[in-house]
């Protein structure tokens, strides 16, 4: 996968980038902050050849693989979760 090449990472997507954006303005914002910030603070450490390419390529599949699709997404982990609890004491 190359990433940067004017096309969203996200698979499926259609939607046009800008050369060295890694998603569409669409996918960029699902992926959460801190992460958005990681991935641009690889990509300037990669121009600086501060980072090889294959760190760069860390940060960013981890941005991917929280948008993608088959991805667990934010929402749904609220939903299915169980509030079934129960303390049992040993004694
Ligand atoms: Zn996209």
């Amino acid at each position: 996968m190359i990433y940067g090449d004017g096309n969203c990472a996200i698979p499926g997507c259609k939607t046009k980038t800008k050369i060295d954006q890694l998603m569409c303005r669409h996918h960029w914002f699902l992926v959460t902050p801190q992460l958005r910030l990681n991935v641009s603070e690889a990509l300037r450490h990669y121009r600086r050849n501060e980072i090889t390419l294959g760190d760069l390529r860390v940060e960013q599949d981890k941005a991917v693989n929280q948008v993608k699709p088959g991805s667990v997404q934010r929402g749904e982990i609220d939903g299915v979760q169980t509030t079934i609890r129960r303390f049992t004491p040993d004694e």
